[in-house]
C-alpha cells in the first residue's frame, strides 16, 4: 500500500523532515504502511494554510457549508465498503462492525450536521426597547485530536460541526490508525474541497497532538482520549484561554436490578461489554447485579459470552477481533493477573497463553472475553479503566449500594440500568454521577443529545447544538433604534 501523506492546503505531503512511522495490522502484525512522523513545524505550515483559508470559508453562508457537508457524506457513502476496511485492518475489528459502525456513522455524521444545520436558527431577545441579536462566528482555526479505537467516526464527528460552523481544521488522527482520516482526506480532494479548508497532520502525540494544542493560533482544542492525555492538553491548553472540549475516559457501570428480565436483555448486555473488544468509551466494565439473581445471571451471562466468535476480523462470521496492539494486550493482560492478585475468579477468558484463540496469526492482539467475580468495587481492576475485552461482576442489594458502587469511580462518562420498569430506571439514573446514561439499552444515540462525561471523564459536551456551541463564538447585538 502507498505510503500515507500529511494534507496541507490541499495537497498531499511527507512530514518536512521526512522521518515515517509504521502503521500496523493488529490482528496479523504485519506493516500496513508508513505515515509521516511530523513535528511542530509540519503543524506550523498546516495551521497557516487553514488561517489563510479562513476568511474565505468563514465567508460562505451556512447553506454552502451545508451543501458541502452532503457532498462530503454522499462521496464518503460511495466508499463505504472501502472505509470499513481500511478500519477493519487498521485497527483489527470484524469488519461487519467497521461497516454498520464505523463507515455508518461517519457518513450519518455529516448528513446529521447538514440536516441540523438547515434547521439552525438564532434567537433574538426584545426588552426595554431594544432588540439582542445572537450572532454566531466561527472560533477560527481548530485542531480536533482522536483516538484509535473509533477513529473516521470519531474525527468525523468533530469535523462535520467545525465545517458546518465555519471554522479551518487541523487534525490528528491516533498515530496508530491513520488509515480512514487519510481517506477522508482523499475524498476531500477528490470532490474539490476548498483547499486549506481540513488540513491532516499525522505523527505522534507528544510531537504533533502538542505542537496543535500549544499553537498560538489554533483557538480551539477538541480532543477526545485517554484521561491522562487529556490531563496533559487542559495544562497545555488552558492558559492560552483556549476553547477546549475533553472527551476523556470511563470505568461505567452496567447495573442490573432485580426485576431485570434477563432473557430479552441478555444481547445487549454482552454488547454493552464486548462492543469492538470492549475498546468502546462507552462499553460497561463493572456489571453490578442484585444480589437476588446474581447467581442466574452469572451463568446466562457466561454462556452468551462464550458465544461470541473471536477471530480473524476480515471474516464475516467473526464478533469480535483483535486488540489494537501487542502492547496494549500486554496492558489488559496486566489487569487479568491484577484481578487474580486482588482475589478474582476468571469465570472465562484470561491472559492469552491460558485461553488461546484458534486461527489466528501468533502475530495477533488477540484476547478471549473476559469475565471476573470476587473483587472489591474498590479494587483496582474494578476502578481503574481497562479499555479491553474485561468485566467485573459485583453484587448489591439495594438501590442505594447501586448507586454507592456505581458512583465509586473517578470517571463518570456513561453507565446503563437495566430493569422491567422504565420508570424506576430513570429515577435510578439520575442518581448516577455520568454524562450518559442508557434504560434497557445501550449505545443507542440520537445525535441532537448532548454527549460528554463528569468527572475526570471529561469537560464539555459533544452532539446537535452542543457542538455547534463549542464550534462558534456568540455575540450578542442589542439594537436600539435611534
Ligand atoms: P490517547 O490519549 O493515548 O491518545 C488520543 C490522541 O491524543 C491520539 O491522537 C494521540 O496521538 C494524542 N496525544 C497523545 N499525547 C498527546 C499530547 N501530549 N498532546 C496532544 N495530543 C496527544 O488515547 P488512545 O489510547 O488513543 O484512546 C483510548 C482512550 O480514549 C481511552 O481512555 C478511551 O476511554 C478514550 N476515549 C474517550 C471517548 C469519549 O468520547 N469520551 C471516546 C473514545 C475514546
Amino acid at each position: 500500500m502507498e505510503p500515507l501523506l500529511n494534507f496541507i492546503d490541499g495537497t498531499f505531503v511527507p512530514a518536512e523532515g521526512g522521518e515515517t512511522l509504521n502503521t500496523v495490522n493488529p490482528a496479523t502484525g504485519e506493516v500496513i504502511t508508513t505515515l509521516p512522523r511530523s513535528k511542530a513545524s509540519d503543524v506550523n505550515a498546516a495551521t497557516r494554510a487553514a488561517l489563510n483559508a479562513a476568511p474565505a470559508w468563514s465567508a460562505t453562508t451556512m447553506d454552502e457549508r451545508i451543501r458541502w457537508l452532503d457532498t462530503i457524506a454522499q462521496a464518503l457513502e460511495d466508499d463505504a465498503e472501502t472505509v470499513a476496511r481500511l478500519e477493519s485492518m487498521d485497527t483489527g475489528k470484524p469488519i461487519g462492525l467497521a461497516r454498520n459502525v464505523d463507515a455508518a456513522r461517519s457518513v450519518a455524521n455529516f448528513r446529521f450536521f447538514a440536516s441540523h444545520g438547515r434547521q439552525h436558527t438564532e434567537p433574538t431577545f426584545a426588552d426595554h426597547g431594544a432588540v439582542n441579536h445572537v450572532h454566531r462566528s466561527p472560533v477560527g482555526c481548530v485542531g480536533l485530536i482522536t483516538p484509535w479505537n473509533l477513529p473516521l467516526y470519531l474525527l468525523t464527528w468533530k469535523v462535520a460541526p467545525a465545517l458546518l460552523m465555519g471554522n479551518t481544521i487541523v487534525a490528528k488522527p491516533s498515530e496508530l490508525t491513520p488509515m480512514t482520516a487519510n481517506h477522508l482526506a482523499s475524498v476531500m480532494q477528490r470532490i474539490g474541497f476548498p483547499k486549506g479548508v481540513f488540513n491532516l497532520v499525522h505523527g505522534l502525540g507528544p510531537e504533533v497532538g502538542q505542537a496543535i494544542v500549544e499553537h498560538p493560533e489554533i483557538r480551539g482544542i477538541s480532543f477526545t482520549g485517554g484521561t491522562s492525555t487529556g490531563r496533559i492538553v487542559a495544562a497545555s491548553a488552558a492558559p492560552m484561554f483556549k476553547k477546549m472540549s475533553l472527551e476523556l475516559g470511563g470505568k461505567n457501570a452496567t447495573v442490573v436490578l432485580e426485576d431485570a428480565p434477563l432473557d430479552d436483555i441478555m444481547d445487549g448486555l454482552v454488547r454493552a461489554s464486548f462492543t469492538n473488544s470492549g475498546q468502546v468509551c462507552l462499553c460497561g466494565s463493572r456489571i453490578l447485579v442484585h444480589a437476588s439473581l446474581y447467581e442466574t445471571f452469572k451463568h446466562r451471562f457466561i454462556r452468551a459470552v462464550e458465544h461470541l466468535i473471536v477471530g480473524d476480523p476480515s471474516l464475516e462470521s467473526t464478533t469480535m477481533g483483535s486488540v489494537i496492539s501487542k502492547a496494549h494486550q500486554e496492558k489488559v493482560e496486566s489487569y487479568i493477573r491484577l484481578a487474580r492478585e486482588e482475589g478474582g475468579r476468571i469465570l472465562t477468558g484470561g491472559v492469552a497463553n491460558e485461553a488461546p484463540v484458534e486461527h489466528v496469526s501468533p502475530e495477533g492482539a488477540f484476547l478471549r472475553p473476559t469475565v471476573i467475580e470476587g473483587l472489591s468495587h474498590t479494587s483496582r481492576t474494578a476502578t481503574e479503566e481497562i479499555f479491553g475485552p474485561v468485566v467485573t461482576l459485583h453484587v448489591f442489594h439495594d438501590d442505594d449500594e447501586a448507586v454507592m458502587m456505581a458512583n465509586a469511580t473517578e470517571y463518570g462518562l456513561a453507565g446503563s440500568v437495566w430493569c422491567n420498569d422504565g420508570e424506576r430506571g430513570h429515577a435510578l439514573a439520575q442518581r448516577l454521577d455520568t454524562g450518559i446514561v442508557w434504560v434497557n439499552t445501550w449505545l443507542n444515540r440520537d445525535l441532537r443529545t448532548p454527549f460528554g462525561g463528569v468527572k475526570q471523564s471529561g469537560v464539555g459536551r459533544e452532539g446537535g447544538a452542543w457542538s455547534l456551541n463549542f464550534f462558534s463564538e456568540v455575540t450578542n447585538i442589542c439594537v436600539q433604534d435611534p
